[in-house]
């Protein structure tokens, strides 16, 4: 299945990655250019995604080195560049999520992705030395070893497990008051996406599943991860959840409580924090927690 009203994987962009390697060609494309400013944590110019953008030969006369070249939006490049000054008025990838058009909220998001990436890795992971940026911005190399990287993706997995007619949900210490969400988690070495859902809720919750069914994927370079959203049924005989080590609490909630929740997230906030509420409509958690309130669940068995 696929669900629906999360950021980062709308709209169409044509990443074109054969023309990486073919600089007198991103050079042709940009005095045309579209050209994503950022600072230097990627968040982009001003709040408004029309601001955000410049023409290439208004920021720089020839293509920067250090331009990522993010792909064709029809006959036009988009590229991203780290060119903000500090304390310019800026938009993070959170807020753009949530308030741009979904192709430019996308490009923001793969943006963030490369130059998260890059900015960890500016030196070879096996001898040290500083490295080179190539393929306008996508890989870097070691002059020194040789050795070529490439931008990170890391695999979680977020999953709404549900027992009947209930839904399990955790919260962490450091969230608002009143905030809970699925369980999510990342991939370990030699895990598959089904292991790592059972050993991820069996650590979180001491709940144990089956039935993990794949439903959608959402990028959240936040830095660098991507989720992977399941449903699973808690196994027949399971207890009440009990809060593993990165949980303050974890139990299982009624439907009816889950729909109050829903409701009380997208109410303008009163003051006292209510009982149940859920991240902004951004990530794949909440699609996930609609879905299944949707009955999206029930329909893959
Ligand atoms: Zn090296």
């Amino acid at each position: 299945m696929s669900l629906s009203g999360f950021a980062f994987v709308g709209g169409s962009i044509e990443r074109a990655a054969h023309l990486r390697d073919e600089p007198a060609a991103l050079d042709a494309l940009w005095p045309r250019a579209r050209v994503l400013r950022l600072d230097a944590e990627s968040r982009a110019l001003d709040e408004g995604h029309l601001d955000a953008w410049g023409v290439g030969p208004a920021i720089a006369a020839e293509r920067p080195a250090a331009a990522v070249f993010l792909g064709m939006a029809g006959e036009q490049a988009c590229f991203a560049l780290e060119c903000l000054a500090d304390g310019t008025p800026t938009c993070d990838l959170r807020r753009a999520g949530m308030q741009w058009p979904e192709t430019e909220a996308a490009l923001f998001a793969m943006a963030a992705g490369v130059l998260n990436w890059q900015r960890r890795s500016r030196h070879c992971g096996a001898c040290g030395n500083s490295v080179e940026t190539r393929q306008a911005g996508w890989s870097v190399r070691c002059p020194n070893c040789g050795l070529e990287s490439y931008p990170r993706t890391d695999p979680a997995i977020i999953v709404a497990v549900s027992s009947g007619d209930r839904l399990l949900l955790g919260r962490q210490a450091r969230w608002p008051a009143g905030r809970w969400s699925v369980v999510a988690g990342f991939v370990e070495p030699g895990e598959s996406l089904e292991q790592t859902v059972a050993r991820e809720v069996f650590e979180e919750t001491a709940v144990r599943v089956r039935q993990v069914r794949y439903a959608d994927s959402q990028p959240w370079p936040f830095p660098s991860a991507l989720m992977l959203g399941f449903f699973a049924e808690a196994d027949a005989d399971a207890s009440d959840p009990v809060a593993g080590d990165e949980l303050e609490d974890a139990r299982w909630f009624t439907r009816e409580e889950v729909a109050a929740g829903l409701a009380a997230s997208d109410a303008p906030s009163s003051g006292e924090p209510p009982p149940l509420a859920f991240s902004p409509r951004l990530s794949i958690a909440r699609s996930l927690i609609e879905a299944w309130m949707a009955g999206g669940a029930a329909t893959q068995r």
